[in-house]
Parts: C-alpha cells; sequence; structure tokens
C-alpha cells in the first residue's frame, strides 16, 4: 500500500455558496463551492463538473450531499479544500427552506463557527491555512461597482469550456458570459484593529442577476445598477441580519466575498445597522 495515498472520506455537506467564475482563479478552481459539515466546518469542493451529473444529483444552495473526497494536498494547503471522487455525489433530501424569511433552520448549521471579523479569520489563516468563514459585518457601508473586461480572456474561456462548470444543458454549450464590471463590497468589521475592508463579490447569483437585466433589453450601467440594488439595498437592508461568506482564492491570500447571507432580522431583536447610524 503505498503510504502517501491519502484517505477517502464520506463527508456530509451542506451546500451554502457557490460563485460565479473568478477570472483570477486556477484552471481546476473556477467556481468555488462550498458549505458546511453537520459540526459546522466549513469544506470547499472542487473541482465538480457540474454540467456532467446527472439531473438526480445535480443540487442547489441550502441541500445537503453526501460525497467521497480526499483532502487536497500539494499547492493547496487550505485546511477546507477536498476534491470530490468522481461521480460520488448524492442528494440528500430537499433544501432547507428560509422559515418564513428568519432562516433559523439554515442559521443553526451555517452560524456555529461564525467569525467575529475579518481581522480574527486573518489570525486563523496565518495558524491554520483557514480559508473560508462567515462573519457579520458591524456596518456594511457601500456595493461599489466599476468597469472591468468585457470578455475572458482566450485562456479563461479555454479553461471555462474543459470546466463544465456551468449546468444548464439545454440553454448552450458556451461558458457563462463575464460582467464587465468588479462589484465590491465596502464594510468594517466589529474588531477593534479594523481599518476597514474593500473586498470583491463573486455570488453566482450576481453574474446571473446582470446578464438576466441585460437581456431585458437594459443598458450594461443600467444592469450594474440593478445588481446594486438587489445586493446592498434589498440583501443589506436595514431588516436583514446580512452575513458575509468569504474565503479566498487558490493564487492569491486576499480574501473575496463569497455570497450572502441574509435572514430577516426578527422584530425582537435589536437592530444593529439601524443603531449604527447614530454611533
Ligand atoms: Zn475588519
Amino acid at each position: 500500500m503505498n503510504p502517501r495515498a491519502v484517505t477517502e472520506r464520506s463527508l456530509r455537506v451542506l451546500i451554502t455558496v457557490k460563485t460565479y467564475p473568478i477570472p483570477s482563479s486556477k484552471y481546476d478552481e473556477l467556481v468555488c463551492t462550498a458549505g458546511v459539515s453537520e459540526r459546522g466546518d466549513f469544506i470547499r469542493l472542487y473541482p465538480i463538473n457540474f454540467r456532467d451529473l446527472p439531473f438526480d444529483r445535480q443540487f442547489r444552495k441550502y441541500q445537503w450531499i453526501e460525497v467521497d473526497a480526499v483532502k487536497h494536498t500539494g499547492r493547496d494547503q487550505r485546511k477546507e479544500s477536498y476534491r470530490p471522487t468522481r461521480d460520488s455525489i448524492q442528494t440528500l433530501g430537499e433544501p432547507i427552506g428560509t422559515d418564513r424569511g428568519t432562516w433559523r433552520s439554515r442559521s443553526m448549521m451555517v452560524l456555529k463557527n461564525k467569525s467575529k471579523s475579518m481581522e480574527s479569520l486573518w489570525d486563523a489563516q496565518e495558524s491554520d491555512n483557514t480559508s473560508l468563514g462567515i462573519l457579520k459585518p458591524r456596518e456594511i457601508v457601500d456595493l461599489v461597482y466599476s468597469p472591468s473586461e468585457s470578455e475572458w480572456r482566450p485562456s479563461q474561456t479555454q479553461a471555462l469550456r474543459q470546466a463544465r462548470i456551468w449546468e444548464d444543458r439545454s440553454v448552450s454549450l458556451n461558458p457563462p458570459r463575464k460582467v464587465p464590471f468588479d462589484f465590491h463590497y465596502i464594510f468594517n468589521c466589529d474588531d477593534e484593529r479594523c481599518n476597514g475592508h474593500k473586498m470583491s463579490l463573486h455570488d453566482w447569483e450576481l453574474g446571473a442577476l446582470y446578464w438576466r437585466l441585460v437581456d431585458q433589453g437594459f443598458e450594461k450601467e443600467e444592469a450594474a445598477e440593478g445588481v446594486r440594488e438587489k445586493f446592498y439595498d434589498e440583501l443589506c437592508g436595514q431588516d436583514k441580519d446580512t452575513h458575509f461568506y468569504v474565503g479566498t482564492v487558490l493564487n492569491y491570500s486576499n480574501w473575496i466575498v463569497l455570497g450572502l447571507f441574509y435572514p430577516k432580522l426578527s422584530n425582537s431583536a435589536p437592530n444593529d445597522r439601524q443603531l449604527s447610524i447614530w454611533d
């Protein structure tokens, strides 16, 4: 037996995050798919060839899956990175619902290992290669956007075609279109060391919404504004208890926003964002 063989493990993962293709990422990690274990530990799974998954194995956010996987080694030393064994993904039941917007059942799972701040995640990254987390910003100041490249580079297109990351076989064999804007959240944390953050947002739903608006006839700037309305005005609104899923991209050690967790604030809970206006 090869003593260096890596052990395959059966993992149960509640999927919480799927990103739009990240231009700066390496070939096999173009899309970040991640979730939490039953203990609340974060797990990143790649590569996943979504298009090759039979219909009954295609999963959605907040759905449990079972997957045989091995820990990534070599150039990916991040503690949460696993490589699924081909064809081993099984979905377990229906996605967990929103509990009338309170996201109570989801919260019990995904907030088990909530981080206090980006600063504490950097500490964890330093000590044990932590590369995924969820945190509640103290204040989300804005979501800003600026023009970026309008096309994938040829090498990226090539990688996207081979990676088979997009699910919808009926629409097109072409990869998801490049969004010609970069979106960045500006926020700060509940941490005395915090100097504020500007972090890019890569949620799959951002790209999907942008192109849906363009396809409906909106100009590019209007579509970008529509994305801002959704991802800032609505999902970071004062009636929401918004948290960020954050993580690193393999080539770089800097952190990005992978997705949002946005339950409704219950009436009895103090509204941090409203209070923060008066700080
Ligand atoms: Zn901070």
